[in-house]
């Protein structure tokens, strides 16, 4: 089993996600007490959403590549960048390090076009929807991508910052995101990229008339997949307790009943 490295706490919220479900994946597909061999590092958001805030990209690509390097050090085999948002400065990390970086927009683009879908609507943060850099290897997937409108985007941005990354989840605004979806739908989307690592803790399959592709989850998955090549997720280990989709609703009824 090979070890993963995670860049995470951005926010860590969705860090425990992934920790929760590297570690399901992994027990899925090997059974019994078996579990993820990963290196968490782990940085302060505060500081993250200072330097995105001032467009100090730089800074937060030598912040990221430094913790990958770390990552590296402590064995990890791969790394990934636990949020959407912060691939922006995924060349800085790349570049950083001899062990591959397994690429969120990539894993998620190969899901898509796994499921048959190609017109996608993508919800994120406004640098995820609005900037370059997560659109367009999404589009050199081959894959089409609608955005909200401004006032779609305003909120689904507020909503991650003010309330996700704080652990905060609100039925208003899940009703709220449920719009954002509806309108995307009707703008010919036929499936939905959750494209924060947050939004899957407030929007689960029963919110959207459409496929959705929870990033977190899709990039633990894929993770787990390059640890352990040659046992895929279709090929679970005995004692297999729950299947990822199932701890995944579970996690989120506790959310909610919270
Ligand atoms: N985790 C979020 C994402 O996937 C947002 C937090 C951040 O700005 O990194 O984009």
């Amino acid at each position: 089993m090979k070890t993963i490295g995670l860049i995470g706490g951005m926010s860590w919220e969705s860090t425990a996600q992934y920790y929760r479900l590297l570690n399901e994946f992994t027990r899925n597909r090997l059974g019994g007490l078996h579990s993820a061999r990963c290196v968490i590092y782990s940085l302060d958001f505060a500081e993250i959403e200072q330097l995105q805030v001032q467009g100090r990209w730089a800074d937060a690509g030598e912040t990221l590549a430094a913790a990958a390097r770390s990552l590296e050090a402590a064995g990890a085999d791969l790394v990934l960048i636990c949020t959407n948002t912060m691939h922006k400065v995924a060349d800085a990390v790349d570049a950083a390090v001899a062990i591959p970086l397994l690429h969120l927009a990539d894993a998620t683009a190969h899901a898509v076009r796994a499921s048959g879908l190609r017109r996608v609507g993508l919800l994120g943060t406004a640098f995820t929807m609005e900037q370059d850099f997560y659109r367009d290897r999404l589009e050199a997937a081959g894959l089409e991508v609608r955005i909200p409108d401004a006032g779609g985007r305003a909120l689904v941005h507020r909503v991650i910052y003010e309330e996700l990354c704080l652990g905060v989840v609100r039925e208003e605004s899940r009703t709220a995101y449920q719009k954002v979806i509806g309108d995307l739908v009707a703008a010919g989307a036929e499936g939905i990229i959750l494209g924060c690592t947050e939004i899957e803790l407030l929007i689960g399959p029963g919110d959207s008339p459409v496929s959705l592709f929870p990033t977190a989850r899709l990039h633990a998955e894929a993770a787990v997949d390059a640890a352990l090549p040659g046992l895929r997720n279709d090929s679970p280990g005995p004692g297999r307790p729950q299947s990822a989709d199932e701890s995944v609703a579970a996690s989120l009824q506790c959310r909610r009943a919270g």
